[in-house]
Protein backbone atom coordinates (compact mmCIF):
# COMPACT_ATOMS: atom_id res chain seq x y z
CA UNK A 1 0.00 0.00 0.00
CA UNK A 2 1.14 3.62 -0.64
CA UNK A 3 1.93 5.70 2.14
CA UNK A 4 -0.41 9.30 2.52
CA UNK A 5 2.85 10.28 3.43
CA UNK A 6 5.15 11.54 0.62
CA UNK A 7 8.21 14.36 0.30
CA UNK A 8 5.29 16.20 -1.51
CA UNK A 9 2.72 16.35 1.24
CA UNK A 10 5.66 17.18 3.73
CA UNK A 11 6.68 19.94 1.58
CA UNK A 12 3.03 21.33 0.41
CA UNK A 13 2.84 21.83 4.99
CA UNK A 14 6.37 23.38 5.00
CA UNK A 15 5.47 25.92 1.81
CA UNK A 16 2.64 26.89 3.14
CA UNK A 17 3.57 27.51 6.89
CA UNK A 18 6.65 29.66 5.45
CA UNK A 19 4.30 31.48 2.96
CA UNK A 20 1.80 32.86 5.87
CA UNK A 21 4.92 33.97 7.82
CA UNK A 22 4.63 37.59 8.21
CA UNK A 23 6.41 40.37 6.69
CA UNK A 24 7.29 42.87 8.55
CA UNK A 25 8.92 45.21 5.90
CA UNK A 26 7.31 48.81 5.37
CA UNK A 27 10.16 49.77 2.26
CA UNK A 28 10.18 49.12 -1.45
CA UNK A 29 13.17 46.71 -1.23
CA UNK A 30 11.36 43.68 -1.20
CA UNK A 31 12.61 41.29 -4.18
CA UNK A 32 12.74 38.45 -2.03
CA UNK A 33 9.81 36.88 -0.27
CA UNK A 34 10.07 36.03 3.17
CA UNK A 35 9.25 32.50 1.87
CA UNK A 36 11.99 32.61 0.19
CA UNK A 37 14.36 33.50 3.12
CA UNK A 38 13.08 30.18 5.16
CA UNK A 39 12.65 27.98 2.81
CA UNK A 40 15.83 28.70 1.14
CA UNK A 41 17.16 28.15 5.25
CA UNK A 42 15.18 24.96 5.75
CA UNK A 43 17.18 23.67 2.36
CA UNK A 44 20.11 24.34 3.73
CA UNK A 45 19.54 22.28 6.80
CA UNK A 46 17.36 19.58 5.31
CA UNK A 47 20.48 19.18 2.72
CA UNK A 48 22.75 19.69 6.10
CA UNK A 49 24.76 22.00 3.93
CA UNK A 50 25.56 25.63 4.61
CA UNK A 51 26.87 26.08 0.78
CA UNK A 52 23.40 24.65 -0.89
CA UNK A 53 22.33 28.00 -1.15
CA UNK A 54 25.35 29.57 -3.26
CA UNK A 55 25.93 26.19 -5.34
CA UNK A 56 22.23 26.54 -6.12
CA UNK A 57 23.10 30.06 -7.13
CA UNK A 58 25.73 29.20 -9.45
CA UNK A 59 23.38 26.32 -10.81
CA UNK A 60 20.97 29.03 -11.88
CA UNK A 61 23.47 30.71 -13.57
CA UNK A 62 25.45 28.13 -15.35
CA UNK A 63 21.91 25.76 -16.37
CA UNK A 64 19.11 28.42 -15.65
CA UNK A 65 17.43 26.19 -13.31
CA UNK A 66 18.73 24.66 -9.80
CA UNK A 67 17.56 22.72 -6.99
CA UNK A 68 16.54 25.10 -4.25
CA UNK A 69 13.66 25.96 -6.50
CA UNK A 70 12.14 22.30 -7.38
CA UNK A 71 13.19 20.49 -4.21
CA UNK A 72 12.10 23.58 -1.94
CA UNK A 73 9.71 26.24 -3.50
CA UNK A 74 12.58 28.92 -3.72
CA UNK A 75 11.71 32.03 -6.31
CA UNK A 76 14.39 33.56 -5.81
CA UNK A 77 17.80 32.92 -3.99
CA UNK A 78 18.36 35.57 -1.39
CA UNK A 79 22.12 35.08 0.47
CA UNK A 80 22.85 34.33 4.11
CA UNK A 81 22.79 37.67 5.36
CA UNK A 82 19.82 38.48 3.69
CA UNK A 83 17.77 35.37 5.15
CA UNK A 84 19.15 36.38 8.26
CA UNK A 85 17.58 39.99 7.92
CA UNK A 86 14.48 38.84 6.75
CA UNK A 87 13.55 36.15 9.12
CA UNK A 88 14.82 37.90 12.22
CA UNK A 89 12.06 39.78 12.46
CA UNK A 90 9.57 36.73 12.91
CA UNK A 91 8.80 34.78 15.77
CA UNK A 92 9.74 31.17 15.92
CA UNK A 93 5.42 30.72 17.04
CA UNK A 94 5.01 31.17 13.69
CA UNK A 95 6.60 27.84 12.83
CA UNK A 96 4.51 25.55 15.32
CA UNK A 97 1.83 25.03 13.29
CA UNK A 98 3.72 22.70 10.87
CA UNK A 99 5.00 20.32 13.34
CA UNK A 100 1.40 19.22 14.32
CA UNK A 101 0.50 18.93 10.74
CA UNK A 102 3.14 16.69 9.81
CA UNK A 103 2.47 14.64 12.82
CA UNK A 104 -1.19 14.69 11.83
CA UNK A 105 -0.18 13.80 8.39
CA UNK A 106 2.30 10.83 9.50
CA UNK A 107 -0.62 9.12 12.03
CA UNK A 108 -2.73 8.66 9.09
CA UNK A 109 -0.06 6.11 7.87
CA UNK A 110 -0.61 3.03 9.48
CA UNK A 111 3.27 1.94 9.54
CA UNK A 112 4.36 4.88 11.18
CA UNK A 113 0.90 5.21 13.95
CA UNK A 114 1.90 1.54 14.35
CA UNK A 115 5.88 2.69 15.07
CA UNK A 116 5.22 5.02 18.03
CA UNK A 117 2.59 3.02 19.88
CA UNK A 118 3.34 1.47 23.29
CA UNK A 119 0.68 0.10 25.34
CA UNK A 120 -1.82 1.82 23.13
CA UNK A 121 -0.87 5.16 23.37
CA UNK A 122 1.81 7.82 22.71
CA UNK A 123 5.57 8.13 24.95
CA UNK A 124 6.05 11.81 24.90
CA UNK A 125 9.83 12.66 26.51
CA UNK A 126 11.06 16.30 27.11
CA UNK A 127 14.31 17.84 27.87
CA UNK A 128 16.04 21.12 27.70
CA UNK A 129 18.95 21.78 25.56
CA UNK A 130 21.10 24.75 24.30
CA UNK A 131 21.62 26.39 20.66
CA UNK A 132 23.24 28.80 21.04
CA UNK A 133 26.40 30.41 23.56
CA UNK A 134 28.14 33.20 23.71
CA UNK A 135 30.50 35.55 26.32
CA UNK A 136 29.75 38.47 24.34
CA UNK A 137 26.75 38.38 21.65
CA UNK A 138 23.45 38.51 23.58
CA UNK A 139 19.77 39.69 23.17
CA UNK A 140 16.58 40.07 25.49
CA UNK A 141 15.80 36.35 24.70
CA UNK A 142 19.20 35.02 26.16
CA UNK A 143 19.15 33.08 29.49
CA UNK A 144 22.47 34.74 31.20
CA UNK A 145 24.86 33.18 33.84
CA UNK A 146 27.07 34.56 36.00
CA UNK A 147 30.24 33.53 36.36
CA UNK A 148 33.20 34.96 38.31
CA UNK A 149 34.70 36.11 35.41
CA UNK A 150 31.97 37.40 34.08
CA UNK A 151 28.35 36.78 32.40
CA UNK A 152 27.94 34.00 29.58
CA UNK A 153 24.49 34.54 27.38
CA UNK A 154 22.62 30.96 25.89
CA UNK A 155 19.99 30.22 24.28
CA UNK A 156 17.94 27.30 25.18
CA UNK A 157 15.40 25.14 23.80
CA UNK A 158 13.12 22.20 25.39
CA UNK A 159 13.20 19.47 22.79
CA UNK A 160 9.65 17.68 22.77
CA UNK A 161 9.81 13.99 20.99
CA UNK A 162 7.63 10.78 20.75
CA UNK A 163 9.45 7.88 21.33
CA UNK A 164 9.23 4.27 21.89
CA UNK A 165 11.12 1.40 23.83
CA UNK A 166 13.69 -0.08 20.66
CA UNK A 167 12.62 2.13 18.63
CA UNK A 168 15.79 4.35 16.91
CA UNK A 169 13.62 6.84 15.10
CA UNK A 170 12.15 9.66 17.25
CA UNK A 171 9.08 12.24 15.93
CA UNK A 172 10.26 15.47 17.06
CA UNK A 173 7.32 17.98 18.03
CA UNK A 174 6.88 21.69 18.40
CA UNK A 175 9.62 22.67 21.07
CA UNK A 176 9.27 25.84 23.63
CA UNK A 177 12.15 28.14 23.94
CA UNK A 178 13.03 28.77 27.12
CA UNK A 179 13.40 32.28 28.10
CA UNK A 180 13.42 35.30 30.70
CA UNK A 181 9.79 35.86 31.25
CA UNK A 182 8.42 39.54 30.37
CA UNK A 183 8.75 41.77 33.10
CA UNK A 184 10.10 39.42 35.12
CA UNK A 185 13.23 39.55 36.43
CA UNK A 186 13.71 36.48 37.21
CA UNK A 187 15.25 33.61 34.77
CA UNK A 188 12.54 31.40 33.37
CA UNK A 189 13.78 27.99 33.83
CA UNK A 190 13.00 24.73 31.97
CA UNK A 191 10.27 23.55 34.34
CA UNK A 192 8.40 26.86 33.24
CA UNK A 193 8.97 25.93 29.36
CA UNK A 194 7.80 22.42 30.09
CA UNK A 195 4.12 23.57 31.75
CA UNK A 196 4.00 26.43 28.94
CA UNK A 197 4.55 23.79 26.81
CA UNK A 198 2.07 21.48 28.44
CA UNK A 199 -0.94 24.15 28.34
CA UNK A 200 -0.53 24.84 25.11
CA UNK A 201 -0.29 21.55 23.40
CA UNK A 202 -2.38 19.57 25.36
CA UNK A 203 -5.49 19.33 22.89
CA UNK A 204 -3.37 17.72 20.28
CA UNK A 205 -3.49 14.65 22.36
CA UNK A 206 -7.16 15.02 22.96
CA UNK A 207 -8.44 11.22 22.54
CA UNK A 208 -5.66 9.58 22.92
CA UNK A 209 -3.68 7.90 25.95
CA UNK A 210 -0.52 9.83 25.86
CA UNK A 211 2.60 9.47 28.50
CA UNK A 212 4.88 12.26 29.52
CA UNK A 213 8.35 11.14 30.14
CA UNK A 214 10.88 13.67 32.16
CA UNK A 215 13.46 13.60 34.16
CA UNK A 216 14.00 14.14 37.88
CA UNK A 217 13.94 18.47 37.35
CA UNK A 218 10.50 17.50 36.67
CA UNK A 219 9.47 15.41 39.13
CA UNK A 220 7.62 18.26 41.22
CA UNK A 221 3.80 17.96 42.53
CA UNK A 222 2.66 21.30 40.28
CA UNK A 223 4.11 19.43 37.12
CA UNK A 224 2.36 15.99 38.22
CA UNK A 225 -0.90 18.01 38.84
CA UNK A 226 -0.70 19.70 35.72
CA UNK A 227 -0.78 16.62 33.63
CA UNK A 228 -3.43 15.33 35.27
CA UNK A 229 -5.27 18.38 34.60
CA UNK A 230 -4.64 17.79 31.26
CA UNK A 231 -5.72 14.17 30.90
CA UNK A 232 -1.73 13.68 30.22
CA UNK A 233 -0.14 10.20 32.19
CA UNK A 234 3.28 10.41 33.55
CA UNK A 235 6.60 8.66 34.08
CA UNK A 236 9.17 10.78 35.52
CA UNK A 237 12.77 10.15 36.95
CA UNK A 238 12.44 10.39 40.63
CA UNK A 239 16.23 10.17 42.43
CA UNK A 240 16.34 9.90 46.31
CA UNK A 241 17.57 13.23 47.02
CA UNK A 242 15.40 15.56 45.07
CA UNK A 243 12.69 13.19 46.84
CA UNK A 244 12.87 12.66 50.35
CA UNK A 245 9.64 12.72 51.97
CA UNK A 246 8.78 9.52 49.23
CA UNK A 247 11.86 7.74 49.78
CA UNK A 248 10.99 7.99 53.58
CA UNK A 249 8.17 6.00 52.87
CA UNK A 250 9.69 3.88 50.49
CA UNK A 251 11.76 2.78 53.53
CA UNK A 252 8.78 2.39 55.99
CA UNK A 253 6.96 0.31 53.69
CA UNK A 254 9.97 -2.01 53.27
CA UNK A 255 10.32 -2.73 57.05
CA UNK A 256 6.17 -3.91 57.33
CA UNK A 257 6.11 -5.50 53.54
CA UNK A 258 4.73 -2.40 51.74
CA UNK A 259 6.97 -2.56 48.71
CA UNK A 260 7.10 -5.51 46.02
CA UNK A 261 9.68 -7.39 44.45
CA UNK A 262 11.15 -9.71 42.14
CA UNK A 263 14.19 -10.78 40.10
CA UNK A 264 15.24 -11.68 36.89
CA UNK A 265 17.87 -13.40 35.03
CA UNK A 266 18.58 -11.74 31.95
CA UNK A 267 21.70 -12.64 29.12
CA UNK A 268 23.03 -10.36 26.90
CA UNK A 269 24.91 -12.15 24.80
CA UNK A 270 28.28 -11.32 26.91
CA UNK A 271 26.96 -12.48 30.61
CA UNK A 272 23.58 -12.91 32.82
CA UNK A 273 22.70 -9.83 34.73
CA UNK A 274 19.99 -9.92 37.66
CA UNK A 275 17.20 -7.01 37.05
CA UNK A 276 15.85 -6.27 40.27
CA UNK A 277 12.34 -4.52 40.19
CA UNK A 278 10.96 -2.78 43.44
CA UNK A 279 7.38 -1.15 43.37
CA UNK A 280 4.57 0.41 45.61
CA UNK A 281 1.48 2.35 45.22
CA UNK A 282 0.16 5.89 46.84
CA UNK A 283 3.43 7.46 48.12
CA UNK A 284 3.51 11.16 48.72
CA UNK A 285 4.92 13.43 46.17
CA UNK A 286 5.75 15.89 49.28
CA UNK A 287 5.15 16.32 53.02
CA UNK A 288 1.65 16.54 53.92
CA UNK A 289 -0.79 17.96 53.77
CA UNK A 290 -1.87 18.38 50.21
CA UNK A 291 0.54 15.83 48.61
CA UNK A 292 -0.69 14.51 45.62
CA UNK A 293 0.16 10.61 46.18
CA UNK A 294 1.60 8.57 43.08
CA UNK A 295 2.95 5.22 42.55
CA UNK A 296 6.66 4.37 42.43
CA UNK A 297 8.53 1.81 40.45
CA UNK A 298 12.71 1.21 40.61
CA UNK A 299 15.35 -1.18 38.59
CA UNK A 300 18.29 -2.18 39.77
CA UNK A 301 20.45 -4.41 37.08
CA UNK A 302 24.09 -6.35 38.38
CA UNK A 303 26.24 -8.45 36.72
CA UNK A 304 25.60 -11.96 38.18
CA UNK A 305 29.13 -12.73 38.02
CA UNK A 306 30.85 -10.15 39.92
CA UNK A 307 27.73 -8.76 41.98
CA UNK A 308 28.59 -5.03 40.18
CA UNK A 309 25.57 -2.84 40.14
CA UNK A 310 25.63 -1.51 36.19
CA UNK A 311 22.56 0.34 35.93
CA UNK A 312 19.96 1.42 38.40
CA UNK A 313 16.79 3.92 37.63
CA UNK A 314 13.67 4.64 39.73
CA UNK A 315 10.31 6.56 38.56
CA UNK A 316 6.80 8.09 39.85
CA UNK A 317 3.46 7.55 37.60
CA UNK A 318 0.01 7.58 38.04
CA UNK A 319 -0.42 4.77 36.01
CA UNK A 320 -1.38 1.57 37.85
CA UNK A 321 2.08 -0.61 39.10
CA UNK A 322 1.81 -4.38 39.31
CA UNK A 323 3.90 -7.28 38.82
CA UNK A 324 2.27 -7.37 35.33
CA UNK A 325 3.32 -3.96 34.56
CA UNK A 326 6.29 -2.79 35.96
CA UNK A 327 8.63 -4.22 33.53
CA UNK A 328 6.59 -1.86 30.55
CA UNK A 329 6.66 1.45 32.80
CA UNK A 330 9.87 0.97 33.37
CA UNK A 331 10.47 0.22 29.72
CA UNK A 332 9.01 3.47 29.23
CA UNK A 333 10.51 5.62 31.40
CA UNK A 334 13.60 4.70 30.16
CA UNK A 335 12.38 5.70 26.73
CA UNK A 336 13.37 8.92 28.14
CA UNK A 337 16.84 9.30 27.33
CA UNK A 338 15.60 8.66 23.73
CA UNK A 339 15.35 12.56 23.80
CA UNK A 340 19.15 13.32 24.21
CA UNK A 341 20.58 10.08 22.66
CA UNK A 342 18.48 10.19 19.61
CA UNK A 343 17.14 13.67 19.24
CA UNK A 344 19.34 16.05 20.86
CA UNK A 345 22.04 13.80 19.64
CA UNK A 346 21.75 13.55 16.05
CA UNK A 347 20.73 17.53 16.24
CA UNK A 348 23.94 18.67 17.74
CA UNK A 349 26.47 15.73 16.51
CA UNK A 350 25.20 14.50 12.66
CA UNK A 351 24.64 17.33 10.40
CA UNK A 352 22.27 19.44 11.64
CA UNK A 353 24.73 21.24 13.85
CA UNK A 354 22.11 22.43 16.73
CA UNK A 355 24.79 24.15 18.80
CA UNK A 356 26.28 25.91 15.67
CA UNK A 357 26.09 29.43 16.11
CA UNK A 358 24.02 30.28 12.18
CA UNK A 359 22.94 33.85 13.24
CA UNK A 360 21.69 35.37 16.70
CA UNK A 361 20.19 38.46 15.22
CA UNK A 362 18.98 41.20 17.15
CA UNK A 363 15.28 39.37 17.93
CA UNK A 364 14.38 36.12 17.19
CA UNK A 365 16.83 34.67 14.25
CA UNK A 366 18.41 31.96 16.48
CA UNK A 367 14.85 30.82 17.38
CA UNK A 368 13.53 30.72 13.91
CA UNK A 369 16.71 28.68 12.41
CA UNK A 370 16.31 26.06 15.53
CA UNK A 371 12.65 25.82 13.91
CA UNK A 372 14.21 25.06 10.56
CA UNK A 373 16.64 22.47 11.51
CA UNK A 374 13.79 20.81 13.64
CA UNK A 375 11.55 21.00 10.68
CA UNK A 376 13.92 19.63 8.46
CA UNK A 377 14.86 16.97 11.25
CA UNK A 378 11.34 15.95 11.32
CA UNK A 379 10.95 15.33 7.46
CA UNK A 380 14.10 13.30 7.32
CA UNK A 381 12.48 11.20 10.18
CA UNK A 382 9.22 10.66 8.51
CA UNK A 383 10.86 10.09 4.82
CA UNK A 384 12.84 7.47 6.86
CA UNK A 385 9.69 5.44 8.23
CA UNK A 386 7.22 5.82 5.00
CA UNK A 387 9.24 6.03 1.75
CA UNK A 388 10.60 2.90 0.74
CA UNK A 389 12.96 4.11 -1.66
CA UNK A 390 14.02 6.66 1.42
CA UNK A 391 14.77 3.45 3.51
CA UNK A 392 16.59 1.53 0.74
CA UNK A 393 19.06 3.91 0.06
CA UNK A 394 19.72 4.69 3.67
CA UNK A 395 19.86 0.90 4.31
CA UNK A 396 22.82 1.19 1.55
CA UNK A 397 24.74 3.82 2.01
CA UNK A 398 25.33 3.03 5.57
CA UNK A 399 26.04 6.00 7.62
CA UNK A 400 23.96 9.21 7.67
CA UNK A 401 26.96 11.51 6.67
CA UNK A 402 27.39 9.25 3.18
CA UNK A 403 23.73 9.67 2.05
CA UNK A 404 24.40 13.69 3.16
CA UNK A 405 27.68 13.78 0.93
CA UNK A 406 25.84 11.97 -1.72
CA UNK A 407 22.47 14.31 -2.11
CA UNK A 408 25.09 17.53 -1.37
CA UNK A 409 27.19 16.71 -4.39
CA UNK A 410 24.71 15.51 -6.84
CA UNK A 411 22.32 18.82 -6.55
CA UNK A 412 25.84 20.99 -6.72
CA UNK A 413 26.40 19.79 -10.30
CA UNK A 414 22.65 18.56 -11.01
CA UNK A 415 19.39 19.37 -11.70
CA UNK A 416 16.75 17.44 -10.68
CA UNK A 417 13.20 18.07 -11.02
CA UNK A 418 12.05 16.76 -7.44
CA UNK A 419 13.12 15.14 -4.50
CA UNK A 420 11.93 11.47 -6.40
CA UNK A 421 14.17 11.99 -9.39
CA UNK A 422 16.87 12.87 -7.07
CA UNK A 423 16.25 9.68 -5.02
CA UNK A 424 15.56 7.68 -8.44
CA UNK A 425 18.51 8.66 -9.54
CA UNK A 426 20.48 7.54 -6.86
CA UNK A 427 18.57 4.19 -6.09
CA UNK A 428 19.50 3.56 -9.97
CA UNK A 429 23.01 4.53 -9.71
CA UNK A 430 23.53 1.91 -7.23
CA UNK A 431 21.46 -0.71 -8.84
CA UNK A 432 19.83 -1.32 -5.33
CA UNK A 433 16.58 -3.45 -6.01
CA UNK A 434 17.30 -5.11 -9.30
CA UNK A 435 14.45 -7.15 -9.45
CA UNK A 436 11.70 -4.23 -9.58
CA UNK A 437 13.35 -3.57 -13.11
CA UNK A 438 12.33 -3.85 -16.62
CA UNK A 439 13.88 -6.22 -18.58
CA UNK A 440 15.31 -3.85 -21.00
CA UNK A 441 16.51 -1.55 -18.33
CA UNK A 442 18.09 -4.63 -16.92
CA UNK A 443 19.85 -5.37 -20.13
CA UNK A 444 21.56 -1.37 -20.50
CA UNK A 445 23.22 -2.10 -17.19
CA UNK A 446 26.27 -4.30 -18.76
CA UNK A 447 27.05 -0.46 -19.82
CA UNK A 448 30.12 0.77 -18.02
CA UNK A 449 28.57 3.17 -14.60
CA UNK A 450 29.46 6.95 -14.31
CA UNK A 451 32.70 7.32 -12.06
CA UNK A 452 31.00 10.00 -9.83
CA UNK A 453 33.71 12.85 -11.63
CA UNK A 454 32.30 12.51 -14.99
CA UNK A 455 28.79 13.70 -13.91
CA UNK A 456 29.41 17.29 -13.93
CA UNK A 457 31.74 16.88 -16.87
CA UNK A 458 28.66 14.86 -18.93
CA UNK A 459 26.03 17.41 -18.03
CA UNK A 460 26.79 19.83 -20.06
CA UNK A 461 27.76 17.53 -23.50
CA UNK A 462 25.55 14.80 -23.17
CA UNK A 463 21.88 13.82 -24.86
CA UNK A 464 19.27 12.25 -23.37
CA UNK A 465 17.79 8.89 -25.14
CA UNK A 466 14.36 7.73 -24.09
CA UNK A 467 11.44 6.78 -25.30
CA UNK A 468 9.53 9.10 -27.51
CA UNK A 469 6.80 9.62 -25.50
CA UNK A 470 5.39 12.67 -23.98
CA UNK A 471 7.46 12.98 -20.65
CA UNK A 472 10.26 15.16 -22.38
CA UNK A 473 7.31 17.70 -23.09
CA UNK A 474 5.74 17.74 -19.61
CA UNK A 475 9.06 18.69 -18.19
CA UNK A 476 10.21 15.83 -16.40
CA UNK A 477 14.13 15.86 -15.10
CA UNK A 478 15.71 14.60 -18.56
CA UNK A 479 13.75 15.98 -20.51
CA UNK A 480 14.58 19.51 -19.23
CA UNK A 481 18.46 18.37 -19.18
CA UNK A 482 17.78 17.93 -23.04
CA UNK A 483 16.80 21.13 -23.55
CA UNK A 484 19.03 22.91 -21.92
CA UNK A 485 21.82 21.19 -23.23
CA UNK A 486 20.62 21.83 -26.56
CA UNK A 487 19.82 25.46 -26.45
CA UNK A 488 23.39 25.88 -24.58
CA UNK A 489 25.03 23.86 -26.95
CA UNK A 490 22.96 23.70 -30.39
CA UNK A 491 24.98 21.12 -32.15
CA UNK A 492 26.36 19.25 -29.82
CA UNK A 493 23.43 16.31 -29.16
CA UNK A 494 22.89 15.68 -33.39
CA UNK A 495 26.66 15.43 -33.35
CA UNK A 496 27.46 13.69 -29.64
CA UNK A 497 24.62 11.03 -30.48
CA UNK A 498 25.63 8.65 -33.19
CA UNK A 499 22.25 7.20 -33.77
CA UNK A 500 18.90 9.10 -32.97
CA UNK A 501 18.41 12.37 -35.15
CA UNK A 502 18.75 15.24 -32.74
CA UNK A 503 17.40 18.08 -34.51
CA UNK A 504 15.24 19.18 -32.13
CA UNK A 505 15.36 19.83 -28.51
CA UNK A 506 12.93 17.14 -27.60
CA UNK A 507 13.48 13.82 -25.65
CA UNK A 508 15.52 11.81 -28.27
CA UNK A 509 14.40 7.94 -29.72
CA UNK A 510 15.35 5.75 -27.18
CA UNK A 511 19.00 4.02 -27.94
CA UNK A 512 17.85 0.22 -28.02
CA UNK A 513 21.54 -1.49 -27.35
CA UNK A 514 24.41 2.02 -26.36
CA UNK A 515 27.67 1.38 -27.59
CA UNK A 516 30.04 -1.18 -25.28
CA UNK A 517 31.18 1.35 -22.82
CA UNK A 518 28.45 4.24 -22.46
CA UNK A 519 28.03 5.74 -18.90
CA UNK A 520 24.50 5.43 -17.73
CA UNK A 521 23.58 7.72 -15.25
CA UNK A 522 20.01 7.03 -14.56
CA UNK A 523 16.30 6.94 -15.23
CA UNK A 524 13.58 8.99 -14.39
CA UNK A 525 9.79 9.37 -15.36
CA UNK A 526 7.03 11.17 -13.85
CA UNK A 527 7.56 9.16 -10.71
CA UNK A 528 9.43 5.60 -9.81
CA UNK A 529 6.23 3.79 -9.25
CA UNK A 530 5.04 4.01 -12.77
CA UNK A 531 8.88 3.72 -14.39
CA UNK A 532 8.97 0.52 -12.74
CA UNK A 533 5.58 -1.14 -13.07
CA UNK A 534 5.10 -0.04 -16.89
CA UNK A 535 9.10 -0.27 -18.06
CA UNK A 536 9.69 3.02 -19.78
CA UNK A 537 12.91 3.40 -20.69
CA UNK A 538 15.31 6.72 -19.99
CA UNK A 539 18.31 6.72 -20.12
CA UNK A 540 21.32 9.98 -19.96
CA UNK A 541 24.20 8.62 -21.73
CA UNK A 542 27.66 10.30 -22.23
ZN1 LIG B 1 20.17 36.05 22.62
Amino acid sequence: MTSQVSYRSLQTIIVEACQRLPDHRSGQNTRYEISDAALGAFGAFFMQSPSFLAYQRDLQQRKECNNAQSLFGVSEIPSNQQIRNLLDPISPSHLGEPFWAILDQSMKDREIEKAFEYDGGWLCSIDGTQYFGSRSIHCAQCTVAHHEDGESYAHTVLITILAKPGKREVLVLEPEFIRPQDGSVKQDCEQKAAQRWIKRNATHFVGRSVTILADDLHCKQPFCQLLLDHQLDFILTCKEKSHSTLYEEVALLEQCGGVSSYQKRVWTGKGHQLWHYRFAERLPMRAPPYALYVNWCELTITREDTGKQVHHSAFVTNRTVSEHTVEHIIEAGRARWKVENEGNNVLKNHGYYLEHNYGHGHHHLAAILVMLILLAFLCHTVLHLCDHNYQRLRAELGARRTFFNDIRALTRYFYFGSWEHLIAFMINGLELAPGQRGPDWQSKTTCARSPASSISASYGGGYLACEPDRDSATGNLWGDIAVRVDQRRPQSLSTACPSATCSTAKAQPYHPSPPCGWPIFGIAGDDMGSLLSDGRRQCLVE
